[in-house]
């Protein structure tokens, strides 16, 4: 067997509810985009998908609509779905004279009937085979964990839509969880929070931005408040004029904006632990808890998950990239996977 051949030949696809990341093994990450298409609703036609569509959210005018299908972890608009995959594998698969063999990581969320969809659009662009993943197995592997061990580790996979928590042991989940809330809900929680306390109505655009730059869920040190912004300036509508209105936003009323949103992920690590065979809890306080995903990247979430677990907690290095880097890897162990996992089915 010509080595190159083994070499191009596989892709893994992290269809994440806020971003879609294509990896090519040899080559890493070729493509990470919003996962938003925009069509217009007379024609039916898709004007644009991924960053071009993305900067049409909340600016289209009636007959154009810019949506996230898979927003919430379930596969809401399934048409959708099928076209933005069909779109981004066409950019990887064209030209290739060795179909690859693809292996696609979903939302923990979705049913059997939209997991077929996803094999059937990977199919139709162009992929001799097509996997798919559960998702906290491929960032288990992506952050560099050695699943087929019988040992315990725990992920917490924080995206835009869902938070998914799992215990892996022996390349299999021995319990998880699942809940709506990630990072949209910071951004959500941002809205709301200014709205009330400034009577300002911002975007969740800006409110995105604040979240990355000044958001905190953790008590900052002198010392990170010297290295790390702990204000912003923002421009908002006021609701009491309906005029533009600019204003400034600290880190410490980031942090009560978040007390809610925050305090729901660390009860749900804590309920999977609970769940957890005492064994594997042994192991996971060895290892520390991994996490992964953008979300995973709100300042100070591994701190205070650490605070409240009394469990060591670390961000992977690349947390954003760690499921497609995993989902391509999880390649070479497929047939453990398949073993396995219910989900691992192929065609
Ligand atoms: P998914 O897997 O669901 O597609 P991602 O893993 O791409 O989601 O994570 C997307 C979420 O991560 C978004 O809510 C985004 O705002 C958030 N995010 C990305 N980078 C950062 C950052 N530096 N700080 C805080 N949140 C971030
Ligand atoms: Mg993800």
């Amino acid at each position: 067997m010509f080595d190159f051949l083994k070499f191009s030949n596989d892709v893994g696809i992290d269809l994440g509810t806020a971003t879609v990341l294509v990896y090519v093994k040899g080559k890493g990450i070729v493509l990470k985009e919003p996962s938003v298409v925009a069509m217009d609703t007379n024609t039916n036609k898709l004007l644009a998908v991924g960053l071009e569509a993305q900067r049409m959210l909340g600016r289209t005018p009636g007959n154009i609509v810019a949506i996230r299908p898979l927003r919430d972890g379930v596969i809401s608009d399934y048409d959708m779905t099928e076209r933005m995959l069909r779109h981004f594998l066409d950019k990887i698969c064209k030209r290739r004279i060795f179909k690859p063999r693809v292996i696609i990581c979903v939302p923990s969320g979705v049913t059997e009937v939209e997991e077929r969809a996803v094999i059937d659009a990977s199919l139709q662009a162009g992929a001799s085979k097509t996997y798919l993943i559960e998702e906290p197995i491929a960032a288990a592997i992506g952050a560099g964990i050695d699943i087929a061990k019988p040992y315990g580790n725990m992920i917490v996979d924080i995206g835009g839509g869902t938070t998914d928590i799992a215990v892996i042991s022996l390349g299999g989940i021995v319990v998880s969880e699942s809940i709506k809330v990630a990072g949209d809900k910071f951004d959500e929680a941002i809205v709301k929070y200014i709205r009330k306390k400034h009577n300002i109505l911002i975007g969740e655009r800006t409110a995105e931005e604040m979240k990355m730059r000044i958001g905190c869920v953790f008590p900052r040190t002198e010392e990170d408040k010297e290295i790390r912004r702990e204000d912003i300036e923002i421009r908002g509508r006021s609701l009491v004029s309906g005029l533009p209105k600019t204003i400034t936003v600290t880190a410490d009323e980031m942090f009560e904006a978040f007390e809610e949103t925050s305090a729901a992920i660390v009860d749900a690590v804590k309920a999977v632990l609970e769940q957890t065979p005492p064994e594997l809890v042994g192991d996971i306080s060895t290892n520390g808890i991994i996490m992964t995903g953008g979300g995973a990247l709100v300042w100070g979430l591994d701190k205070l998950i650490q605070r409240e677990t009394g469990i060591k907690c670390s961000v992977a290095d690349d947390a954003v990239s760690c499921v497609a880097i995993g989902t391509g890897k999880a390649l070479n162990n497929i047939d453990v996977l398949q073993e396995s996992k219910r989900k691992n089915k192929y065609r």
